[in-house]
């Protein structure tokens, strides 16, 4: 059991706000991703969680326990670090091993449950190796099966597939996802990389420059981000923006007409999808401007054009083939349509 309790957590040095009265609960065996750009206060958040850092106010309260006075041993987290933070004169064994040796773990159970972390990890055959001698994805395992050797209270994950290469970090992410699946321990796990974010999740936190954003599960964010930066932070391509007016339930911006809005009136800034707009091949769209370009993306094709001040992405079908400069219309109509306060950012429809 490990429920979590964030309470008006705030850090500051001088005037300087990290996080800013961050409130949420976790629930025992949740999957909490905290997401952001560099610097927005994920790894702050996890360091005052694992009692690495105080925080300035606020609550942290795990199983109905405030524990900011607790050392980080008395908490009862588990954390795997970006850098691992493996011991280089120590085998892989002995690495794994240490977390029980530390907590004062009966003697004779740590060969057992040293065997089961490492098979869990797939690190069997390399045990008696030093960190040295193993490959970034290898070291990183160690670091997990340290982190699994014993069951926490919480595993705390920051980034801890950012050293890895991209086919690496795919096979690891699942990994990770089964393990926790597995063990059913309650995990906050930082990332600035939305594709693991939305992979992992069970629920996102969107931050920005130390203050939460949004809060939900990845299919929640997605399809409703609760303003502008959200919308342009989650998918792969993000959701395209578009500055225009919106003039007799039209909104207009160059390239752009799109009618069917009601009860918005004047400046605003309309997104949608890629993969939620479609090619109109008879040149009728809501959206028509010269193609600026083309990607073959393998399973569809991407093409982009300049509207509504904004380089704008539709997807097309895998054989969809086009020329830069071209004429291009595609289908947007309003109900693939998210309004947004061009002044505030937030969600108006
Ligand atoms: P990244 O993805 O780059 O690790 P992050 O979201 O984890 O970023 P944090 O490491 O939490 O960001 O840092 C949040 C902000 O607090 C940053 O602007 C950082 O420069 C600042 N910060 C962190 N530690 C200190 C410190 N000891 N003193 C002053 N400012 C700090």
């Amino acid at each position: 059991m490990a429920e979590i309790e964030l309470k008006g957590v705030t850090k500051r040095w001088g005037s300087f706000v990290g996080v800013h009265q961050f409130d949420l609960e976790i629930a025992d065996r949740e999957f909490l991703v905290l997401l952001g750009p560099s610097g927005c206060g994920k790894t702050t958040t996890m360091r005052m969680i694992a009692g690495l850092e105080d925080p300035t106010s606020g609550d942290i309260v795990i199983d109905g326990k405030r524990v900011n006075d607790l050392d980080p041993k008395d908490r009862d987290v588990a954390m795997v670090f970006q850098s691992y933070g493996l011991y280089p004169n120590m085998n892989v064994w002995e690495n794994i091993r240490f977390p029980l040796k530390v907590r004062k773990v009966p003697e004779g159970e740590h060969a057992d449950r040293v065997a089961r972390a490492a098979e869990m990890v797939e690190l069997t055959p390399f045990l008696d190796r030093k960190p040295a001698a193993l490959s970034g994805g290898q070291r990183q395992r160690v670091a997990l099966a340290r982190a699994i050797v014993r069951t926490p209270k919480v595993f705390l994950m920051d980034e801890p597939l950012s050293n890895l290469d991209a086919k690496l970090r795919v096979s690891t992410r699942a990994q990770i996802k089964n393990l926790s699946h597995e063990l059913q321990v309650t995990t906050i796990y930082v990332t600035h990389d939305q594709v693991e974010a939305m992979t992992l999740a069970d629920r996102v936190v969107v931050m920005k420059a130390g203050v939460v954003q949004q809060v939900g599960t990845p299919t929640d964010i997605y399809d409703n981000p609760a303003n502008i930066f959200v919308a342009g932070f989650i998918g792969s391509p993000a959701m395209n923006l578009m500055e225009g007016r919106i003039t007799d339930g039209t909104f207009q911006a160059a390239g752009v007409e799109i009618p069917g809005f009601t009860g918005v009136d004047g400046a605003v800034v309309c997104g949608f999808r890629a993969e939620d707009a479609a090619v109109a091949p008879d040149g009728t769209g809501e959206v028509k401007a010269p193609v600026y370009s083309m990607e073959l993306l393998g399973d569809s094709t991407m093409v982009t054009v300049r509207a509504g001040g904004a380089l704008v992405a539709v997807k097309a079908a895998k054989d969809f083939r086009t020329k830069i400069g071209a004429p291009f219309a595609a289908h947007v109509p309003r109900d693939i349509c998210h309004l947004f306060d061009t002044a505030t950012g937030e969600r108006l429809a």
